[in-house]
């Protein structure tokens, strides 16, 4: 029945224009077939998909979801672009605080927080954009925080064969915090070790203080 519906078109100044009704609602359209399913699921809660706050709704809901969810679309070849130096360095490097926004595949609400990725060079470093961009590529997914943080570290001693990785997730989820049991300050900390960063305690040890400090 979507022709059916009757949507004012709005003017410069975001108000409606008085007296135009009825515009093909895909005029305007993004994902048809999307946007039918938030509109059920608004009809679902017991809202009017048709008043004025909500006739957008359905195309905006689509578009964020398909945004936040990007990393599907994405491949590791992608991100890093060539971005792969040789070099023969052999200290540390860590590149620390980024923020990640994620969706958690339970109730598809968000967690988020930061990323901490370390990682030992074995003749290769990559530019250091590019680990953010690849926490991003995971992260943009529906995800579960111990995954996510796998991912990411088996990502980067793949494309760097590099001789450990550690990546430490610290997570704030809003399924914790809005629902459930309502915990507003708890941090959920995922690790994951991989080559020297898992056999050797005292790179790890490392890594672990430098991520703290
Ligand atoms: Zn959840």
């Amino acid at each position: 029945m979507k022709s059916q519906l009757v949507v004012l078109p709005v003017n410069g100044n975001g108000h409606h224009t008085a007296n135009l009704k009825v515009i093909a609602k895909d005029k305007d359209s993004y994902d048809p077939d999307f946007e039918g399913l938030v509109e059920q699921m608004l009809l679902r809660l017991g809202e009017d998909p048709e008043r004025d706050g909500l006739q957008r709704t359905p195309l905006r809901v689509a578009k964020a979801m398909d945004f936040l969810t990007s990393g599907y679309q994405t491949s590791l070849d992608e991100v890093v672009n060539e971005a792969l130096f040789e070099d023969d360095s052999e200290e540390m490097v860590i590149v620390k605080d980024i923020e990640f926004y994620s969706l958690c595949e339970h109730h598809m609400l968000p967690f988020f927080g930061k990323a901490h990725v370390g990682y030992l060079p074995n003749g290769k470093i990559i530019g250091l954009s590019k680990v953010a961009r690849l926490v991003d590529l995971f992260a943009r997914r529906l995800q579960v925080q111990e995954r996510l943080t796998n991912q990411i570290a088996q990502a980067m001693m793949e494309i760097l064969d590099a001789r450990g990785v550690g990546v430490v997730l610290e997570g704030s989820h809003f399924c914790m915090m809005m629902r459930g049991v309502q915990k507003q300050n708890s941090t959920t900390i995922t690790s994951a070790m991989r080559g020297v960063f898992k056999d050797d305690a005292q790179v790890r040890k490392e890594f672990m203080s430098l991520v703290r400090s």
